[in-house]
């Protein structure tokens, strides 16, 4: 359980990386082993790390997989605080993987919502721009409601999905009410919203929105690199173009 106060400066935001993932992840390179990991937010004067791996099967020991990268941390000794956590799963509306006491167990609960690409996601009947925005919708909407979450990873982007060839359409087809009525349940159930550099780079005009509107709401943003690799812990490796992006 991680929340920090809300803050609408990316220099200040950057000094946390909310998303490393490890080999327990499939998709991390091998080269993400916890002391490296360590290693290199000493070298980039990290100032908190959340470890996430993916939650992608109902009995995926992951508090015991945490245990054992605790362990590892502390041997370092190491001054950066460090989070034990998980990339859940909300793979549709209501649903997801972990038990409660998986949940209630993790120090970080990040959310995925659109891993549209795994074959246990819940697709929409209609697999236009539309029919996936207003099923994204629906699930942030069940996810933050239940409060089972800290963050939520790579909010609202489309990338996943294999229906879309314009993986910006999803977003785009999210109104402007869904979106700021969404932000403010978020506010109120205390769930923050991940800066996420891929999909700030990807989709900027949705990252735009997301920041325009939570500094209205007074949202909370974490940073996050979903670092699958040595190279891509650097929270700072684009800050130039989050400055403009995110005035
Ligand atoms: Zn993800
Ligand atoms: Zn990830």
């Amino acid at each position: 359980m991680y929340l920090r106060e809300p803050c609408f400066d990316i220099d200040e935001l950057v000094k946390e990386n909310l998303h490393v993932h490890t080999p327990f992840s499939s998709c991390a390179k091998p080269e993400m082993r916890v002391k490296a990991i360590v290693k290199r937010a000493e070298e980039l004067n990290l100032e908190r790390v959340a470890l996430v791996d993916h939650f992608n099967h109902k009995n995926t020991p992951m508090v015991e997989k945490n245990t054992a990268d605790r362990f590892v941390v502390e041997l370092t000794e190491t001054k950066i605080p460090f989070l034990y956590g998980a990339e859940l799963s909300v793979y549709g509306v209501g649903k997801w993987l972990d038990s409660d006491e998986t949940n209630a167990a993790l120090d970080y609960r990040l959310y995925a919502a659109n891993h549209y690409h795994l074959d246990f996601w819940e697709q929409p009947n209609e697999k236009t721009p539309r029919g996936y925005a207003e099923h994204t919708v629906k699930v942030l909407e069940a996810l933050i409601k239940a409060e089972r979450a800290d963050c939520i990873a790579h909010p609202i982007h489309g990338g996943y999905v294999e229906a879309l060839p314009d993986k910006n359409s999803l977003a785009a087809a999210v109104t402007d009410e869904e979106l700021y009525t969404l932000m403010l349940l978020a506010k109120k159930h205390k769930v923050a919203w991940e800066i996420n550099i891929g999909e700030a780079l990807l989709d900027p005009e949705l990252t735009k929105r997301l920041w325009r509107f939570g500094k209205e709401v007074g949202s909370v943003f974490h940073f996050g690199t979903d670092a699958h690799r040595i190279e891509n812990m650097d929270t700072r490796a684009h800050i130039d173009e989050l400055r403009r992006l995110l005035p």
